[in-house]
């Protein structure tokens, strides 16, 4: 696959270099799992079908198989790298003459092409009959042959396919669906091809928003049976899958992904992006909202942001930031030593720069894990409409906005996903539920949140809530309406905005105008949080708590040391002094007792200055 690309990609070896090979037996010697072992690293994506037809990549099967047998003799678990979403044609063709119609088209046949120039390439129709057997066939042999722990697809993304059978498909679809004149206004859907259009924007079109959802449910109904496919090959098999950043704008129209809809057919999200923590044209670029996302999901996630932040000044604590981001907020922490070639193998100045970084590391993690354990304390929830983030580009900028403000604020929150075919309902620990310019919610759904707030529920709701249907249909009235003038409901057309630098593979959102001081204003005149964090902006919060005690764990974005740190105040639920820590494991600073001072019936906290990384634990608890 490198050798075929002549370069670099995706940070692996110049795939042109007259010692690539040399490199790859190294990479197959007990010399690389040894070396992640002594690091502390122990599981990997490992090569084993890169989507260039089983019969040709079998000649490497054996190497991969002992490269698999050393990984486990050092402690490390494999999950196998499968290639969803390309056929390398030039050497598959040779072992499927009818590998043709496995390819995707575009509104005019031409066969699609994985991006960025690659014209060899093709992108699957996932219809094809061919392509999920195939798919079956490798999932067998990495898990029963290749004793692999798990699988790895990646490119889960899937483009629209034009071919005859897609849109025989897709027409099947529509006529399964009640009245077709009231819904798009044609007496039979017979002749309708799938539609031509990209982008986001407000997705109104029916049969645009049938095409999406059509296409949605294929891709996870076929990740299901692989997922399930995969368990019955080996029970214990992990299934992880670049879905793509979780959160990127557009995801399910362009590429027939939804986070929620995937959940029950992958154990790990992959969630690629260029995400790399830190601050970036003013804007606090961080992993943040996938993880919350999927957390809210219950799927575990490596938010992978591509950031190999090599050894050169400022490395250091782009690098931590990254592991801490992790660490703090619930993704799964990666490295890519191993996998950074180099002429000497593995570069033994990386080496010496990073080792030291991950034992400091996986010390601090050691010791604070009662602190990292425990439940994340969410009590303001965000609502996630599936319906909405998919069909309208306002919707998705207005959850972005909302959670830079409460992010910036430090304001502990969750995201709180819901569909249109699932009943709704908040959680028992929830205290405050915003539903910001949510455009696309159900009957069902609205009934559900104004038994919430006719129960006393604290809401917020902004912008076009509530005006339109799943299907974006205007509502003749808005039934939210009749929640006015109720003590814990505040409601607005106001939109909290911030601006949106970007929303694809970087997720930039700058500052709101006055910091997001109306939603704040909002949030207090409807609650008293029992815990207040007065930080940065640039540093972000998440607060953990159990029976046992709370932990407030910040990540400083600016990378360098916060000039006054940061103060806390709680309201504990007893009246005798909490005992208290402060931390900054990162920097060498352990757990040390801090005195908290009384101040107007709560317990203040003060945070000396930290460069990335400061958690304060404080027991008892919360009142
Ligand atoms: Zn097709």
């Amino acid at each position: 696959m490198y050798r075929r690309a002549g370069k670099r990609v995706t940070g692996g070896i110049e795939g042109g270099a007259l010692w690539l090979e040399d490199w790859h037996h190294w990479f197959d010697s007990e010399a690389c799992p040894r070396l992640m072992e002594d690091l502390g690293l122990n599981m990997l994506h490992s090569r084993f079908y890169k989507g260039m037809g089983w019969q040709f990549e079998s000649r490497d099967f054996p190497h991969v198989k002992r490269f698999v047998e050393n990984c486990h003799r050092h402690g490390v678990r494999a999950l196998a790298y499968v290639q969803f979403s390309t056929l390398y044609y030039e050497t598959m063709l040779a072992e499927i003459p009818g590998l043709d119609d496995w390819a995707a088209v575009d509104e005019r046949g031409r066969k699609r092409t994985y991006h960025g120039g690659a014209y060899y390439r093709w992108l699957p129709c996932i219809n094809a009959p061919g392509f999920e057997p195939y798919l079956k066939k490798l999932i067998r042999i990495a898990l029963e042959e290749g004793d692999f722990d798990g699988i790895m697809f990646d490119n889960c993304g899937v483009p629209p396919c034009h071919c005859d059978r897609c849109a025989a498909l897709f027409r099947e679809h529509l006529a399964g669906l009640p009245d077709p004149e009231g819904r798009f206004g044609l007496p039979t859907v017979d002749h309708v091809l799938p539609p031509v259009r990209s982008g986001y924007g407000e997705i109104q079109d029916p049969i645009y928003q049938e095409w999406i959802r059509f296409r949605c449910q294929r891709v996870a109904a076929l990740y299901h049976r692989l997922y399930r496919h995969a368990k019955a090959c080996k029970r214990s098999a992990i299934v992880s899958g670049n879905v793509a950043n979780v959160r990127r704008a557009n995801v399910a129209g362009a590429a027939g992904l939804i986070a929620a809809d995937l959940a029950d057919s992958f154990d790990v999200f992959v969630s690629q992006s260029g995400n790399a923590p830190g601050l970036t044209d003013g804007c606090v670029v961080n992993r943040v909202r996938e993880i919350k996302l999927s957390q809210a999901l219950g799927t575990d996630v490596l938010a992978l942001c591509d950031s190999d932040a090599g050894i050169s000044p400022g490395a250091e604590s782009a690098y931590v930031l990254t592991l801490v981001e992790d660490a703090v907020f619930g993704g799964i922490p990666t490295d890519r030593t191993v996998i950074k070639p180099s002429p000497e193998m593995v570069s033994a100045r990386l080496i010496e720069f990073r080792k030291p970084l991950l034992r400091r590391f996986n010390e601090a993690v050691r010791r604070g894990r009662a602190g990292l354990e425990r439940p994340t304390y969410a009590p303001v929830r965000l609502l996630y409409s599936r319906e909405s983030e998919a069909f309208s580009e306002q919707s998705h900028d207005a959850t972005l906005s909302a959670e830079e403000i409460l992010l910036r604020n430090h304001v502990p929150y969750g995201l709180l996903p819901t569909d249109a075919a699932t009943p709704l309902e908040a959680p028992a620990d929830c205290e405050v539920l915003l539903v910001c310019d949510q455009r696309c919610l159900s009957d069902a759904q609205l009934d559900a949140l104004m038994r919430y707030a006719q129960d006393g529920g604290r809401l917020i709701i902004t912008g076009q809530s509530g005006e339109h249907d799943e299907s974006y249909r205007q509502r003749r009235a808005n039934p939210l309406a009749r929640l006015d003038g109720r003590p814990n409901v505040v409601r607005r057309a106001e939109v909290d905005a911030a601006p949106i630098k970007s929303a694809g593979w970087t997720i930039k959102v700058a500052a709101p105008k006055d910091g997001g001081r109306r939603l704040i204003d909002d949030l207090a005149s409807l609650w008293s949080p029992p815990i207040r964090i007065d930080a940065p902006a640039t540093v972000f919060a998440e607060v953990k708590r159990d029976e046992q005690a709370v932990s407030v764990h910040l990540v400083n974005y600016a990378q360098e040391p916060v000039g006054k740190g940061a103060r806390i105040e709680l309201d504990a639920d007893t009246d005798a002094a909490p005992r208290v820590t402060v931390a900054a494991p990162m920097e060498g600073r352990d757990a040390a007792p801090v005195a908290a001072q009384r101040v107007g019936g709560r317990w203040v906290v003060e945070v000396p200055p930290f460069a990335v990384y400061a958690v304060v634990d404080a027991a008892p608890t919360l009142r």
